[in-house]
């Protein structure tokens, strides 16, 4: 259950997940279906999607169905809503205006609503062993599979087990207390031992009390959430549960982010033939209006432009890289200072730096594929994809040494380099001087072509793509089902 998949809809990396993860399971055996509310940007996509069920009162409206349809060789189940999820403007979460949809709690609830009733095998005639949920848009579901366990003992055997995986614990599902005589929820599940949250409630903590298993996209991120300082509120109760708390890296979908095979790419380049990544390099310069050049490192961002991604940390740091007479090119959206900031960047720095706001996804292929260098200098980071996908494009990422950055890139120091197993370069503590200092050594290497493209070699030979972490997930599964 989810309320993204690639490529029906995506505003970061949980999509991007949600549409691998099922196509990397398949082959072990395992049979999924998505099931995402039907967006009109989905419903558009999916013309062929047919009724399964009607559900006569989801929270309101005149009527909501299930409907099914294979996608990218998934098959994906929607919520159709209308009066919850048929929206004109605004994305998945935020309306026009830029502020939160008024009745996300209620959007959620009737997706995680309807998700529970497919747990229970009240929806078309199919009951899945295990449930999985992505993020507290999903996350209500555990509340209802807590609800319906209390009629009794068979009900509870009716219950399949569930796993919660927690994509970014800052996005927490907080609402005020008043909204819950909405929810379809007993009052026992709105109390401190509920959904209950320092006053408030949170759609989160339904999954981490009550899901089987709890996962998150990192072993390292899985090890911060259990301290005060990055638990952001859920610390304690992680810590009650952390004998269920896994952390799988996240993999990549390579056959959409594979340099000699996307479609967007000017001059395709593989770990064996890297020099065409040179006329990349020269296209996105030209496009960007860069000034063409090869002698100089371009590093490149593309991201969302929040305080999480410590971007202001990039702004801080940036003599270092005119220092060097370095190039970067910025792709990204955000919070407006960050933004207004980079534009600003672009205008003193023509030629140097370019700025591009928006969301642009063929664009943010051919940065990986034209940059030199990936900046993802997070203050904390789940996991972080746009690292991985820079590690298979060669495009060597400069990263916080946090979370799933610290997990999947080797810095390149002096032993990590002579034992040729460098990937990218990390920098610890978090803050702008140590980034300097990781960007500064970057350009060094750089000036150094034979051992950058050793690195280079090195980062896309990797395994990044989802073969392992889909073997993890399956583990976890059959552990469910062996625990039952
Ligand atoms: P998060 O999910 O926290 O935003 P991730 O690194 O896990 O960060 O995933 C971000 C995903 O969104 C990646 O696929 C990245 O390429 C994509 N992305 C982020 N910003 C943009 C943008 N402005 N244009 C295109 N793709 C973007």
């Amino acid at each position: 259950m989810t309320s993204e998949c690639y490529p029906l809809v995506k505003t970061g990396g949980l999509a991007d997940v949600v549409g691998a993860l099922p196509l990397a399971l398949a082959p072990l055996g395992v049979e999924t279906r998505v099931l995402l509310p039907a967006y009109p940007g989905v419903r558009e996509q999916l013309t062929a999607a047919r009724k399964i069920a009607a559900i006569p009162d989801l929270f309101g409206g005149p009527g909501a169905l299930v409907a099914g349809t294979t996608a990218e060789g998934l098959q994906v189940w929607l919520v159709e809503a209308p009066h919850l999820f048929a929206r004109k403007g605004g994305g998945p979460y935020i309306g026009p205006d830029g502020n939160d949809w008024p009745d996300n709690h209620l959007r959620f609830a009737a997706l995680s609503w309807v998700g529970a009733q497919i747990a229970l095998g009240k929806v078309g005639g199919w009951k899945p062993d295990v449930v999985h949920l992505h993020d507290w848009q999903a996350a209500l579901t555990a509340a209802y599979l807590h609800a319906a366990k209390g009629a009794g003992a068979a009900a509870a055997k009716a219950v399949p087990p569930s796993m919660l995986t927690i994509h970014n614990l800052a996005f927490q599902g907080v609402f005020p207390h008043d909204v819950t005589p909405a929810l379809k929820l007993p009052a026992t599940a709105v109390t401190h031992d509920g959904i209950e949250y320092w006053g408030n409630i949170s759609y989160l903590k339904a999954g981490v009390q009550w899901c089987d298993r709890l996962g998150t996209v990192s072993p390292t991120y899985a090890r911060e959430i259990l301290t005060h300082e990055q638990g952001m509120g859920f610390d304690g109760l992680l810590k009650a549960r952390a004998d269920r708390l896994v952390g799988i890296v996240n993999g990549i979908d390579d056959r959409i982010w594979d340099p000699a095979t996307d479609q967007h790419v000017a001059a395709p380049y593989s770990a064996r033939r890297i020099a065409p990544k040179e006329f990349n390099k020269a296209a996105l310069q030209v496009e960007l209006g860069l000034h063409v050049r090869t002698d100089v490192p371009l590093f490149c961002v593309v991201s969302r432009l929040t305080t999480q991604k410590g971007f202001d940390l990039l702004l801080e740091a940036m003599p270092v890289l005119h220092a060097r007479g370095a190039q970067l090119a910025v792709l990204g959206t955000g919070d407006r200072e960050i933004q207004d900031a980079f534009q600003r960047l672009a205008e003193t720095h023509k030629g140097q730096v370019a700025t591009v706001i928006g969301f642009d996804e063929p664009m943010s292929h051919r940065f990986q594929a034209g940059a030199d260098a990936i900046v993802v200098p997070s203050r904390f980071e789940p996991c972080g994809l746009t690292q991985l996908y820079g590690l298979r494009y060669g495009t060597l990422p400069v990263v916080a040494r946090v979370g799933g950055l610290a997990d999947t890139v080797i810095d390149a120091n002096e032993a990590a380099l002579r034992d040729g197993v460098a990937t990218g370069f990390q920098f610890s503590p978090v803050d702008a001087m140590q980034l300097g200092v990781a960007l500064d050594r970057a350009c060094a290497l750089f000036a150094d072509t034979l051992a950058w493209q050793r690195v280079q070699k090195r980062a896309m030979t990797r395994e990044v793509g989802w073969g392992v972490a889909a073997g993890a997930y399956l583990d976890q599964y059959q552990r469910l089902l062996a625990g039952r």
